[in-house]
Order: C-alpha cells, then structure tokens, then sequence
C-alpha cells in the first residue's frame, strides 16, 4: 500500500516519519536543523533521510510543514525568523526534483492543525479550530473540511489578535497580542517585570537567573499558592479564554484543540476556559461546542505535515 512522508522543518530540529494513509507512523528520524549551516546543506540531509525512509516503499505524497511565512502555492520558503537565509527558496522543488512524487507544503501550524483534524482529536468533525501553547501561540482554521489559507498564507493566526490594546509588545510588533499574554514566553516575561517591580515570589528560591523563569515553573507555583504566581497564571488563561472566545463567536466551529506544552500544566486549564467561553461567546451555542485537547502528543508535527502529503491539494 502507498505510503505518505511527512517533514517537519523547524529552526531547532527536523523530524521525518513515513506512515500509511491512516497515519500510523511506521518509522521516524529526528535530527537537530542547526540553522548555521545554511539551506542547502540542510536539504541535502532531509533528502538522504527522507531515502532511507522511503528505501524501496512505494510513496504517494510528500508533505511538509514548516515555520512560515511561506508561500504554499509555489512551494517556496520567505525567510522566516528561526531559518535564517531561508529566502524565497524553492523548497518543494528542490524534493520533488529528487523524488518525482507530489510534495506539497503547508506552514507547521496549519500542517499541525491539519494533522489533528485528520489523524486525531478532529477525526468526526468538518470544522475545527487548533491552538497550539507553547513558546508562541499558533493554530490552524478549518471549516468545511478545508484549511483557511488567506491571503499569502498569512490567515489562521490565532495568536495575534489583540486581546489588551496597550498591553505588553508582541514579537510582531503590535501590542496586546493573545501571544504576549498568555504564551510561554509571555508569561515568563510577565512575571519577571512583577518582580523587578518588586513583588516576592518562591520562585526566586527556586531559580536564581530571571532569565531561566519558565511558565511552568511559574505553574507549578501557583499550583503551591504562590499569590504572585497565580496571579499571573489565572491572568493568562483568562486572556486565552478571552481570545477563544473571540474565535468561537467568530467561527462557531464543532471543536477547539488545543496543543502544545502549555497545557500540560494546569488541570483546571480547560474548565476556566469552557467557563470564560460560555460567559464571552453570548451568540453562540457553546455547550455544543467541544473544548479539548489534542491527542497527537509530540508525533503531531510529523504526522502534520503526512496529513498535508495526503490531502494534497483538498486541504
Ligand atoms: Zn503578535
């Protein structure tokens, strides 16, 4: 039976996974991308992973997610900030010259968004909302079975919509951004400008460079009943239930998945959002409307970017 490649390309590492169309991941290979080594070295390792994971299978699709902005349509790369030099590089001609099978490229958070809503939380329904928590915040909008691309690849941006007018400065350079308040990095930074302005915390016990202040240590916190870590903790998941919210009255769709490391760390995570949800999204039915989370665990990436290869140009 044919059998899908998926790759996925971020400015850490590259992940390569062949599966069958079902998504069952049959083999893997990670590798670190180290960025300094420029495109072409880079692609020269994808193509001599992605043949021994191919060796002798028979191979319907490649698909490839990546960080963006790209452009999808032309398969190519438009310098994006983790892959330095990376610009406007023909990426998809570059494997498919090489291999002769379709190969077709989404950015990681749609691929990922895809590959939920083919291969896991998403499997019954036809419109759904992805979100992934991690360092940033990113996601994915499908509706009627089909990705919303938006101009220039550029729709499906969960994380910049401004949530507080003249809230703290996003890494887009708009202020207020869903991402500045309740990413990761957010967060962290957040909580070390409390403490600069003075405020006490046990997590100065436990880390002693500001810098190294994660989210989940500021979770774990909150969690012993440190008052300065649960407030900022419960400010975060207000503003995300705040921005799902928003994306629920706006969309309405069957399912809201929500990814990534951040969610590993409060229980009570999702019922303060379905709380805020029902509160905010007034016109919508929202007890129909499911809040849960993903269930690709760290494969998502990988099985993201098959998702793409499968559906090919019917995502
Ligand atoms: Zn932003």
């Amino acid at each position: 039976m044919d059998k899908i490649i998926g790759i996925d390309i971020g400015g850490t590492k590259i992940a390569i996974g062949r599966a069958d169309i079902n998504g069952n991941l049959e083999d893997s290979v990670r590798f670190p991308t180290n960025v300094s080594r420029g495109y072409k070295v880079i692609v020269r390792e994808i193509i001599e992973k992605t043949a021994k994971l191919i060796n002798g299978h028979s191979i319907k699709a490649i698909g490839i997610g990546c960080g963006g902005p790209l452009d999808s349509k032309r398969g190519r790369i438009l310098s994006p900030p983790n892959l330095p030099g990376w610009d406007n590089v023909p990426l998809v001609e570059d494997i498919r010259s090489v291999f002769n099978v379709p190969v077709y490229l989404e950015n990681d958070a749609n691929a990922a968004a895809l590959g939920e809503f083919h291969f896991g939380a998403g499997k019954e329904v036809s419109n759904m909302v992805y979100m992934t928590l991690s360092t940033g915040i990113g996601g994915g909008i499908i509706l009627n079975n089909r990705l919303i691309h938006g101009v220039r690849d550029s729709g499906g941006e969960v994380g910049h919509q401004t949530i507080l007018p003249d809230g703290p400065l996003c890494n887009c350079g708009n202020r207020g951004c869903l991402e500045a308040l309740s990413s990761g990095t957010g967060i962290a930074k957040i909580f070390r400008e409390k403490l600069a302005s003075g405020r006490k915390s046990i997590v100065t016990e436990w880390v002693k460079d500001p810098e190294e202040i994660s989210a989940k240590v500021i979770a774990d916190a909150a969690k012993m009943g440190d008052p300065l870590a649960i407030e900022v903790w419960d400010s975060a998941i207000y503003y995300l239930g705040i921005g799902i919210a928003n994306i629920v009255t706006i969309v309405s769709p069957e399912m809201v998945v929500l990814g990534g490391s951040l969610i590993k760390y409060g229980e009570t995570l999702f019922v303060r959002i379905r709380e805020i949800v029902k509160e905010r999204a007034r016109l919508v039915p929202t007890e129909e409307i499911k809040i849960v989370p993903a269930r690709l665990g760290d494969d998502v990436g990988v099985l993201g970017a098959v998702a793409v290869g499968l559906l090919g140009d019917e995502r």
